[in-house]
Order: C-alpha cells, then structure tokens, then sequence
C-alpha cells in the first residue's frame, strides 16, 4: 500500500518535487499537497511578465489539473495548514479534519516584508508575491495611480517595469547607493540604472524611507532626509522572511529558515523541508533554480537513494525591467582576483569575468547574457582556462575555435 506523504505549499518547489518523485517512485506514495493559494501551482516568476501585460495568467500555470489527478495527488488548494503534530503523524487543516501521514514535507516559501515604518499598514500599500498581489497592481496600473516602488532588488524592478508599461508614473527607491547590489558590480548597476530610467522610470538611490504618509490612506513617502515623494500607492519590495511558524511553532528546529541537513531532513523524524523556507548549511535561497535541485535530490532520497545536497551555484539570469542581466559566483573581486571587463555603454552591454588560480570563479554581464550558461558551467566545472583566456569574454564559439588552432 502506498504510503500517506504530505506536502504544504503548492509552489514551485512542491510541483517540481511532484515531478521529480513521479519519475523515481511512482505509486510508492499517496501524494496530498496542501496549498493556500485559491488555484493550482504556477510559475511564480512569470508574474513579473503577467504585471507587464506580456503573459495571461492563466498561461503561467505549472501543470494542468489533469496532470496532478494522473500522478494520483490529491491536490487541497485554498486551505491553510495551521498546525503539525509531531508525535501523532498528523497535519491539522483551517476548518477541516486533520491528514495523518507518514512522511511530511513543508514547502511553505516566503512572504515579502514591510519595512516597519509607521502608515506601512495604511490603504494602498502592497506587495509583490503572488497573483492577488499581481491582480491588485493591475487595478492600480489601470487607474494610473502614481506609484513608489521600496526596493531596487529583483522585485522592485519587476514591479516597477510592469507598472510603467502600464503607463503609471513610477518612483523605485533604494537604500543602497546601487541596484541590485546583491548580484551587481558597481558599473553594471548604473548601467541598469540608466537602462531602466529608459523605460521612464524615475530611480532614486540613497533614499531610506523614514514613514509612509497618509490619514486613512496613502498619500506618499517621506524619506529621512526630509524629501518627500507624492504616491497613491506604494508597493513594498525590499525582502522576503521564509515561512517558518508551522515548524517553530511544532518544535522543529529553524534559524531564519528551517534547518535542513543534506537530505533535506529537519530536525524532526520523516518531516522534510525545501525550497525558500529551508535553510541549508545556513544559506536560504530566494531563486528557484536551488528550490528545483533540492527537489530532485528529496524525491530519490525518499525513493531510497541515497542522494545528498551539497548546496548551490548560486546563478541570476534575468530580465530585470525588460534588460538582460546575469550574475553569478564571487563577482566582486577579492584578493588575488582579476578582473576581464568589456563595457559598451552606448549599447547597452557590460560583462566581468572573474579569474582566480587560472579559473572562472565569477561573472555578471548585461546586455548581452547569450553565453551566460556557459559561464556558469565553467565556474561550476572549475575547469583550468589558461587556454580560452584571450577569447573568453567574446563567448564559447569563438573560445572553442582558438582553443582548437
Ligand atoms: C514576482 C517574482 C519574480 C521572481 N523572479 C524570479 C526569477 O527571475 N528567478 C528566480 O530564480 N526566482 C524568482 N523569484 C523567486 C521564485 O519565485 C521563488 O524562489 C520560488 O517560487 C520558490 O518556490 P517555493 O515553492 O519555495 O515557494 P513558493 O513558490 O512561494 O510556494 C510556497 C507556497 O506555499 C504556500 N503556503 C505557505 N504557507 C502555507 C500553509 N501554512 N498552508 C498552505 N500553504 C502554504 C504559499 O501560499 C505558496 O503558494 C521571483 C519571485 C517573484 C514573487
């Protein structure tokens, strides 16, 4: 008989385990998947494209229902696991009976942050995470309510490119003195900047919120220098906090994420966690791509192999606002580092590579992201690339070729 596996969440991370775990033991488990969110898994990344009028959103789910009822999963959406009893090997539901099962997992991702400012509860504050939040944005766009944007990381761009497509008067702020700071260089940053100011987008860097202004309802930001910033709406996009209550509050151990070892094991007996809310060797990843290897890896290990995670080659390839970004590795150049640059600012191209003991150790390119996986694949392979050096930078075919002379 099939043995009773749960999963809460219904994101990215639990379909691909589903995926996964149909490929290596199908028919071992009967799969329950517990998701809040009223419709079936989508690719949350696609958002950004569904903000942006480029996508529908019902095109962005990720596997039809039928493709769940053929895998024999019992899909439960629109409910809310409230509560896990350890001992007993139950999971207890919002208005609902409880589910017992024999192996557990919690794919529970994250929920964005608001900046603890006061007026951060006031109507027509918002954030970016899921298609209601999309739906929401949409409406603003629709009305072209002049809109700040909190945060210039992935999301505020995303957020903010969508909205100024839609024709809505748009103002990204940012604490830090660039974007993206956590994947870019200095010169790539300005160079997104400038991109993104293209596409009429008023960036402001440096700028800390000090409060959200309004009675009953938005009527700006005031940063703390003192400048104000007249909104209708703001949207908060400056971080995300892994979901962790239902493991902390169970007694399972958790940090900021909940702690998994290299089985994707937590600290409780048969309870696995992946995806955002788990913590591996004290990182959380907040991109999909680590969610998508950790589920390959939990789908053989509950298929009785013995798989093991050893952490990601954390890679960004995107489009921020339409502009093509990539960055990956220790992209910053330390010590003993060096540094191959090519920048063409006219056209819009920047790209670093990174070399250290005569291997590619990081990497971020805009513009021109077509070689991006290949840099990727060297910085993970750590091949030697004493004999692609010269040509690198101008991309794999030509390497290749001079490699081969
Ligand atoms: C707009 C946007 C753009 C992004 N772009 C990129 C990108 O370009 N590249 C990239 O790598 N990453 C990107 N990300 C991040 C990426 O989407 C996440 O890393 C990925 O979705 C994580 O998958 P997950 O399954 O861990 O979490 P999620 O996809 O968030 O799924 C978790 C699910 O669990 C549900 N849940 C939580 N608690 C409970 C509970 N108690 N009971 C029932 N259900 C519960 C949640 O509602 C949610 O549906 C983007 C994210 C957003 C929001």
């Amino acid at each position: 008989m099939s043995e009773p596996l749960v999963i809460v969440g219904n994101g990215m991370a639990a379909a691909r385990l589903v995926d996964e775990l149909a490929k290596v033991a199908l028919g071992r488990y009967a799969i329950a998947v517990i998701g809040d969110e009223p419709r079936l898994a989508y690719n949350r990344v696609l958002l950004s494209s569904v903000l942006a009028g480029e996508t529908a959103s019902h095109d962005i789910e990720l596997r039809p229902a039928a493709w769940w009822r053929d895998r024999g999963v019992t899909l439960k959406y629109g409910c809310v696991a409230t509560e896990i009893d350890v001992g007993r090997r139950e999971l207890k539901i919002a208005n609902e009976e409880s589910i017992g099962f024999s192996r557990l997992v919690l794919a529970t991702g994250s929920t964005p942050l608001r900046l603890n400012v006061s007026g951060a509860d006031l109507a027509g504050v918002h954030t970016f995470r899921d298609s209601r939040d999309v739906d929401l944005l949409l409406t603003l766009a629709a009305q072209k309510k002049r809109v700040v944007v909190v945060g210039g990381g992935l999301l505020g761009l995303e957020a903010a490119y969508g909205l100024a497509k839609a024709g809505t008067p748009v103002t990204l702020i940012h604490l830090m003195d660039r974007l993206m700071e956590r994947q870019l260089d200095a010169p790539a940053a300005e160079l997104l900047k400038s991109l993104v100011e293209r596409k009429g987008i008023r960036v402001m860097l440096g700028a800390n919120t000090a409060r959200v202004l309004g009675e009953t309802r938005v009527e700006g930001i005031e940063l703390t220098d003192g400048r104000r910033i007249d909104a209708d709406a703001v949207i908060f996009a400056a971080g995300i906090r892994p979901n962790i209550a239902l493991a902390k509050d169970a007694g399972i151990p958790v940090n900021r994420g909940i702690v998994v070892d290299d089985h994707l094991q937590t600290g409780a007996p048969d309870i696995f966690a992946l995806g955002e809310c788990a913590e591996h060797r004290g990182i959380c990843y907040g991109l999909v791509e680590p969610a998508y290897e950790q589920g390959r890896v939990l789908a053989r290990y509950l298929a009785g192999g013995a798989a093991a995670y050893q952490g990601s080659v954390v890679a960004t390839n995107l489009k921020v606002s339409g502009v093509s970004v990539f960055s990956a590795g220790d992209f910053m150049v330390a010590d003993g580092c060096e540094a191959i640059v090519l920048s063409d600012v006219r056209h819009g191209t920047y790209k670093k590579l990174v070399v250290s003991d005569g291997r590619l150790t990081g990497a971020v390119l805009v513009g021109d992201v077509g070689d991006a996986l290949w840099y990727l694949e060297l910085i993970r392979d750590r091949e030697p690339i004493a004999g692609i050096r010269p040509d690198m930078m101008f991309g794999r075919s030509l390497s290749i070729r001079s490699e081969a002379a």
